[in-house]
């Protein structure tokens, strides 16, 4: 782990009023722990397992994000516990997620991830179906009392050609700037884009959350999670 980098990078985003969150799929407990005793409390997983087991052994005043694809029939793992969901991608999965919140008399703030990119293998909703959840919601068709959208999450295509990012990054901060207006009943207020390599680009085009992993734990070892 990076410390020198850390704290340059912890204090250049304070300033920016930018969260960061520290992607640490892979990594070990005691990784995580270097971090949180540098005072870092927002951290991200992308599978339900290794977030469990992780959550179990580590402090709990951590702010545990997920960020991966979700499977409905996982949410009820998580539901205890997470602090933010970036990666709803379905009004099924939405509506487990209150369900579950519920069962733990508790609220569940979520975002919803909007597919940007350029290629097919990034899961989101689309400008239209955003739309319709927007119109859904209005007229109260998706039981959300124990569930809050505070945001969007997406992420740009996987080019080293960051002007199609910055366009890709532009066209979310748009949509969430349409949206922020009429999403009434909750705070809209998270924008979370931009990873390790174009978190520079997500923050000029208007990211206040941004999602860094290999920048400060190294470059990812990855197990098989099937
Ligand atoms: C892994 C991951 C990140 C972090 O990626 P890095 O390139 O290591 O910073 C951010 N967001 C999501 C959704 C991820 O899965």
């Amino acid at each position: 782990m990076n410390t020198e980098f850390y704290k340059e990078l912890i204090d250049k985003l304070n300033k920016k009023n930018v969260t960061l969150v520290a992607v640490s799929k892979t990594k070990s407990a005691e990784e995580i722990l270097k971090l949180y005793d540098l005072g870092q409390r927002d951290f991200g997983e992308n599978y339900v397992q290794e977030l469990v087991e992780k959550e179990a052994q580590l402090p709990k005043d951590i702010h545990w994000h997920f960020i991966g694809h979700l499977q409905t029939n996982k949410v009820k793992l998580i539901a205890p516990f997470i602090y933010l969901i970036h990666s709803v991608d379905s009004v099924k999965l939405l509506k487990q997620i209150n369900k579950e919140a519920k069962k733990n008399s508790r609220n569940i703030d979520c975002l919803l991830q909007v597919y940007i990119a350029c290629e097919d293998t990034k899961f989101g909703f689309e400008e239209n179906e955003l739309k319709e959840i927007i119109q859904m919601n209005q007229a109260k068709q998706i039981p959300l009392e124990h569930t809050c959208i505070k945001g969007l999450m997406g992420m740009a295509s996987f080019t080293n050609d960051l002007s199609i990012v910055k366009k890709e990054f532009n066209s979310l901060k748009l949509l969430f700037d349409q949206f922020a207006k009429k999403i009434s009943d909750c705070p809209f207020q998270i924008l979370s884009m931009g990873m390790s390599a174009d978190y520079e680009t997500a923050i000029e085009e208007g990211s206040n959350m941004v999602r860094i992993g290999s920048l400060l734990f190294g470059k990812r070892i990855y197990t098989d999670h099937s």
